[in-house]
């Protein structure tokens, strides 16, 4: 591919605009998964409120986490010492995943402002480039970004002017990241604005296009199921952005084409290096599920000239899994099972188990996006997971378990799959049967379909470990709460 035309690059303008405003996305809903796809479609979905809530997420977070993966890059999260609570979350998050993808373990190049309640009225940007500074003697970092918080958003002081004082001095980019945790309830817009902070400050427009390289928008799972999907067609994935340094950031415009595997993920970077550095971007589901899978290869084999390719590739992989898919049909028939996960992560969940002959007996997302950031109508991922039941009960709830609680007691379906680790333990506590995948490309294409039917077997088979916690928890939910509606606490 030749670079036709020259790139946009960023000037002073204004960081992304959260969810809520730019897309219309809620975290309260309750009802059939087709109506909130139909309500999607119709511009009609309204964000509802809840009179108790259990627990909160956070943006400040998911950016800070987003970016403590970088190679070589600090985070300075400008903010109370409590806000990087979640520290030791993060950096189990980087060494497993660094070990995933076959790199030594280390620990995460975060630190904090320690913002006090003295410094929200005297000041604290001198606080912030005293740490920078610091930070950067100690680490030499080829980055520094700044995550703002809740506490450093209420003062509103002039960060960015502190910042640009730090970076002329010390010579790296030193780069605001917008995610002030009060200003949204769903924890991906820090995704967005992490995203953002690289596409305006560290990407740089390239001087060459690589045609075999894709940049694969993922998480921190394993590089082998995303080589099973590319190199049939001889494209090489680049994996991005978690564990790259910042000069292969730099070159993320000189990829052939931008794929996701989760477009709750990827979306604003894939549209970023589409719209601003001319890397184009497949339009598709993610890779889950046959169809899905099938739509993503022939969209990645459209975009990088490979069709041929991209077709024998699907009938040959159709034809090698199918004797143990339709083993894994007939032992999984009949079976039910919820879903909980951050938003198309589960809906690239229940696609698979459509094809494993799974029923699905509900789901519940911790947001949801009536559309993403010019993404065309037929990648809507919760479209294309129900297109065949779209009569199945659906919630939005930003991780209450309390909500999920009462939707599994009522639907008692025979697993739950729960992406999120600390919510895992709530439907086993149930005596239900429970799967966490930790490796977040697990159930990637054809080959992660079977490896999914296998697991999901596996869980089926071998309930012992919920019924006991069973017998012995106890729940904090009362009965009077369980035989409420789950929209008992909401309000729209
Ligand atoms: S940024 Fe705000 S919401 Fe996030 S952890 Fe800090 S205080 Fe809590």
């Amino acid at each position: 591919m030749t670079i036709d035309e020259k790139p946009i690059r960023f000037k002073i303008e204004p960081p992304v605009e959260i969810r809520e405003r730019r897309l219309g996305s809620i975290t309260t809903w309750s009802g059939l998964a087709g109506d909130l796809v139909e309500r999607s479609r119709a511009g009609a979905l309204r964000e509802g409120s809840r009179s108790f809530e259990q627990v909160a997420a956070c943006a400040s977070g998911c950016a800070t986490l987003n970016l403590v993966t970088i190679d070589d890059a600090v985070v300075v999260n400008h903010a109370p010492m409590g806000c990087a609570g979640v520290a030791a979350r993060y950096n189990r998050c980087r060494r497993i995943g660094r070990t995933k993808r076959g790199l030594a373990p280390d620990n995460l190049p975060l630190v904090s402002t320690d913002v006090r309640e003295r410094d929200t009225i005297l000041g604290a940007t001198g606080k912030l480039v005293e740490t920078i500074r610091a930070a950067v003697a100690e680490r030499k970092p080829a980055a520094v970004f700044v995550t703002t918080s809740c506490a450093s958003g209420i003062i509103g002081e002039d960060i960015e002017g502190a910042i640009a004082e730090a970076e002329a001095e010390l010579g790296i980019p030193v780069v605001q990241v917008d995610c002030a945790g009060f200003k949204s309830r769903i924890w991906a817009n820090g995704f967005d604005a992490a995203y953002d902070a690289l596409l305006r400050r560290i990407v740089k427009p390239a001087t060459a296009r690589d045609p075999n390289r894709v940049n694969v928008v993922c998480f921190s799972g394993s590089l082998g199921p995303l080589e099973e999907l590319l190199s049939p067609l001889g494209l090489v994935p680049e994996p991005i952005t978690q564990f790259k340094t910042i000069a292969e950031i730099e070159r993320l415009s000189e990829a052939a084409a931008t794929v996701g595997v989760c477009p709750t993920l990827s979306s604003w970077l894939a549209d970023g290096l589409e719209q601003r550095f001319g890397v184009p971007r497949v339009q598709a589901p993610s890779p889950y599920g046959l169809r899905a899978t099938d739509a993503w290869l022939r969209g990645l084999g459209a975009v990088t000239k490979r069709s041929d390719r991209a077709e024998d590739f699907i009938a040959a992989e159709h034809a090698a899994i199918k004797p143990e898919l339709d083993e894994l049909r007939t032992k999984l028939a009949g079976k039910r099972v919820f879903v909980s996960a951050g938003s198309a992560q589960g809906h690239n969940f229940i696609a698979a188990l459509n094809d494993l002959g799974i029923r699905l007996a509900g789901g519940c997302s911790s947001h949801h996006d009536p559309s993403l950031d010019h993404l065309a109508p037929e990648a809507d991922s919760l479209a294309n997971a129900i297109h065949e039941r779209p009569d199945v009960p659906y919630g939005v709830c930003n991780k209450q378990a309390y909500q999920l609680m009462n939707m599994i007691h009522r639907l008692k379906p025979d697993l739950a799959i729960m992406r999120h680790p600390g919510l895992v333990f709530w439907p086993a506590k149930l005596g239900i049967p429970t799967a966490y995948f930790e490796d977040e490309h697990f159930g990637l294409g054809y080959r992660g379909l079977i490896r999914l039917g296998r697991a999901i077997l596996d869980r089926l088979d071998n309930p012992a470990l919920e019924r006991s916690l069973a017998r012995r928890a106890h729940l904090p939910f009362t009965d009077w709460w369980l035989e409420r509606e789950a929209t008992h606490f909401l309000e729209f």
